[in-house]
């Protein structure tokens, strides 16, 4: 079925990202639950068309570790793309002060089967792996989303944002400074895995903006500087997979297939996580640190006043 606006009662705000709001919606007719994403783009009627055509191929991305799509549609200069809502939001939300490493190999399992089912059955390469764009729900399910699966979508969102957290491979980095678009393969999604395991595992982003006087320094560490590693009280083992996401050369890089059968998460494969109740106690944390921030921050007005 195709999804129109009249269909939708929309509710409230559920973030904000570099190019739009998301909202929770009503689907009426289905009683179905959805986040709404709005994308402006300054762009002509047959334009449009394009991206709601070439996003169309989304309704063949049906894995659990995907998040699932229900359609798309424009008004004006927008674009509207609706998804399964999933209650629990994105991983930077929920890392808290980082994730332990039990339940990082659950989630890293489920990256890393979703990337391999994109690339095998769809030849998608996802381009933009990071914890923003990974989501959770309070079934303990964790799912991607945002995958680069339109081009015209892609050009007219173009650079327009760099960022202060860099997820890009080396190689991208030098590539996008020489303009040299050929340089994405499979693998620089393997890095932007890697870079995403240690943020959770530390709560941070690994190269924190405040240690480089500029981007550009930061850019300069992440293509010549040392590769950031796991915690130290983080095991060998999964210090390994991390490594073996994380090498400079893409082609030394490790495989989904491999990444699958790394002892990390062939182990994972055989344990019993409790992911529900993971979820339920790092929402709960969350909730925790936004009172004490607002709490904080009513006290500094008082004292002002
Ligand atoms: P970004 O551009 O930074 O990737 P998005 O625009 O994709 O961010 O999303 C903004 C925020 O909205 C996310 O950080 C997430 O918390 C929330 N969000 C996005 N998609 C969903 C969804 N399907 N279900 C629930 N929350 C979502």
């Amino acid at each position: 079925f195709a999804i129109n606006m009249d269909q939708l009662q929309l509710d409230e705000e559920l973030g904000k990202g570099n190019y739009g709001t998301v909202k929770k919606v009503l689907h009426k007719p289905t009683k179905v639950a959805m986040a709404m994403k709005e994308i402006r783009l300054e762009l002509d009627e047959a334009k449009l068309n394009a991206i709601i055509m070439e996003l169309d191929i989304l309704h063949r991305a049906v894995a659990p570790e995907i998040v699932e799509f229900y359609g798309a549609f424009f008004i004006e200069s927008c674009v509207y793309y609706c998804m399964e809502y999933m209650d629990a939001g994105s991983l930077d939300k929920l890392q808290g002060d980082g994730i332990p490493e039990h339940v990082l190999a659950r989630i890293t399992r489920s990256m890393v089967r979703g990337l391999k089912f994109l690339k095998d059955d769809l030849q998608i390469i996802h381009r933009d792996v990071k914890p923003t764009n990974v989501l959770v729900n309070r079934r303990g399910e964790v799912k991607l989303c945002d995958f680069g699966v339109s081009g015209q979508l892609e050009k007219s969102l173009a650079k327009t944002n760099i960022g202060c957290q860099s997820y890009m491979a080396p190689e991208r980095i030098r590539g996008e400074s020489q303009n040299n678009v050929g340089t994405y393969t499979v693998s620089s999604d393997v890095w932007s895995l890697g870079l995403s395991m240690i943020e959770m595992a530390l709560g941070r982003y690994p190269y924190p903006p405040e240690t480089y006087a500029n981007v550009f320094a930061q850019l300069t560490a992440i293509v010549d500087g040392d590769t950031p590693e796991l915690p130290d009280d983080f095991s060998d083992i999964s210090k390994d997979f991390v490594s073996r996401c994380l090498h400079k050369m893409p082609e030394r890089r490790a495989s989904y297939a491999e990444l699958l059968q790394h002892p990390f998460l062939a182990q994972d494969k055989e344990k019993d996580i409790d992911m529900p109740g993971w979820v339920a106690s790092a929402l709960a944390y969350r909730e925790q640190k936004l009172r004490e921030q607002q709490q904080q921050h009513l006290a500094s007005q008082l004292g002002m006043s």
